[in-house]
């Protein structure tokens, strides 16, 4: 059987967008880079030019940091009160509905990811954050302690002041709105660095947001590279906080250049290397098909991606080939095309990468079930690739391929799986199919990991934490964790005298 390169060969379909926003967003006001400098944004379909885009560094840093300073120390936004910043947000939310199909569009167009799944996922997965934070936000309140002594002691929670925010590609828009919503609604300001390879969508959002009301300089949204842009915001006396999403490697040089600085605190999501643990009372269809969603959502490019797939030993021959079959009915090509559930990587760099892995499989002696290639001879489109037999010391069960490989590796008992699940750097997810009740609460606290998902996969909601144990990060985003990052806490304490 062989991939249909069809769908991929064809001309690419036009975006029904326009990119109206190209520059930087500093003080509420789009400007230039104060080098001049523009860098281009490329559509990972074809690897030609969408538009060329501002290109921050540490100069234009400095600028959004100063003119989030500002905001946070005397602009209209520490006057305002906490339900009014809860009504920006709602009528943020309004907006976002009110653009989605335009927005998903830029999404897909700069990110490759399947229109559908922008449209009809991401983008209201934005509304439904912002309504949430903007819930919370006239509802965090310190508390009034009982402490030993005549004293009146108060905890308040108080905005940390300017949060800087570095973001990745895989998930451009709702990176920001994880992002910018929590930190919003406890009353801090932004800077925001996109990720080089996406930086469309986040500029499109931000000219929403001051449209429903956010006052200049309240967020500053600043295109550029890591080395450059990122480092200098990681490293700036005047931000107070910064959260940074992407790799582990990256994400400790963020901690490292955050300590050196002025020991602004932390948070970090970083990557993984998900279990994804099939029992052999599981039925194999359904969980062929949940193990596939697991890692060949969104290109195989998610941390979370559950990208170890253990299979009992007595389903496991079953599974393959069912995994199999599964794989080369995966519709791969224009995301812009109804039907299509796979389309390019994002760049040359994370192709070649992952056709690396693949290679390093290979080479390893894992068995190369299906795939293992590119597919067509323009963009970066891989064939979702498949490997049995694979062993825990090989790269491909260690590493972060980021890709649409599925490694799927055999076992035979519970507490073997277990240690094996648990034997990696990191602890972001895991998912766990049986049906049997036992065997699903032992694994659910066993597993080092920031989310287990219990026959279901990938499943996100503003309300639920996620962030990873070991190298998958420090602390949570969304739900009430998420708030934490964002609050400082002060005690007030007042002697009581009678009159
Ligand atoms: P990837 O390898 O998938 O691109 P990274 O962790 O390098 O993941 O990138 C995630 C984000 O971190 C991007 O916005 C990127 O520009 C930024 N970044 C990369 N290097 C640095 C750095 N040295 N300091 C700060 N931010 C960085």
């Amino acid at each position: 059987q062989r991939f249909s390169t069809a769908a991929v060969a064809e001309e690419p379909i036009s975006p029904p967008v326009q990119v109206n926003y190209t520059q930087l967003l500093i003080d509420g006001k789009f400007v230039d880079s104060a080098s001049g400098k523009t860098f281009p944004t490329l559509d990972p379909r074809t690897g030609e030019l969408i538009a060329h885009v501002a290109e921050g560094d540490a100069e234009d840093i400095n600028r959004a940091v100063h003119a989030a300073r500002k905001a946070f120390d005397e602009g209209p936004w520490p006057k305002m009160t906490a339900y009014e910043r809860s009504r920006i947000l709602l009528r943020f939310a309004d907006l976002i509905e009110k653009h989605n199909d335009e927005i998903a569009a830029l999404e897909t167009w700069d990110n490759g990811k399947p229109y559908a799944q922008a449209a009809q996922i991401e983008v209201p997965m934005v509304a439904r954050l912002m309504r949430y934070y903007a819930g919370w936000a006239d509802k965090i309140h310190g508390l009034v302690v009982p402490a030993d002594g005549p004293h009146h002691v108060q905890v308040l929670h108080e905005p940390i002041g300017v949060a800087g925010q570095i973001i990745p590609w895989n998930f451009p828009l709702l990176m920001f709105a994880w992002k910018v919503g929590p930190a919003l609604a406890c009353g801090n300001t932004v800077v925001l660095k996109t990720a080089e390879q996406t930086p469309l969508s986040a500029l499109f959002a931000s000219k929403l947001l001051h449209e429903a009301g956010l006052p200049d300089g309240v967020v500053n949204v600043v295109s550029g590279f890591g080395p450059t842009a990122g480092a200098a915001l990681a490293s700036h006396m005047d931000v107070d906080k910064i959260a940074f999403t992407g790799s582990t490697d990256t994400g400790k040089v963020v901690l490292e250049l955050a300590a050196r600085s002025n020991l602004k605190s932390v948070t970090l999501e970083l990557g993984g290397k998900s279990p994804f643990i099939i029992m052999d009372d599981a039925d194999v269809d359904h969980a062929v098909e949940l193990a596939h969603f697991a890692l060949f959502f969104n290109q195989g490019q998610c941390c979370c991606a559950g990208s170890r797939t253990f299979v009992h030993e007595r389903i496991y021959d079953e599974f393959v080939e069912k995994a199999k079959a599964r794989a080369l009915k995966r519709v791969v090509g224009d995301p812009f095309k109804n039907g299509v559930e796979q389309g390019p990587q994002i760049d040359d760099e994370q192709f070649n990468k992952i056709l690396r892995y693949i290679k390093y499989g290979v080479d390893s002696g894992a068995n190369l079930v299906t795939g293992g290639d590119r597919l067509g001879d323009k963009g970066y489109y891989i064939q979702p690739t498949i490997f049995s037999d694979v062993q825990d010391n090989m790269r491909i069960a260690q590493e972060e391929i980021f890709g649409p490989v599925q490694s799927i590796l055999k076992f035979n008992d519970l507490n073997e799986v277990i240690k094996r699940a648990n034997a990696s750097q990191y602890g972001l997810a895991a998912g766990v199919f049986t049906n049997n009740l036992n065997t699903a609460n032992t694994l659910t606290r066993a597993l080092r990991v920031g989310t287990v998902w219990v026959n279901c996969f990938d499943v996100f909601d503003a309300a639920i934490p996620f962030g990873g144990y070991k190298q998958s990060g420090i602390g949570r985003e969304k739900g009430i964790d998420s708030l934490k990052n964002y609050l400082q806490v002060k005690a007030v304490v007042t002697p009581i005298k009678n009159a």
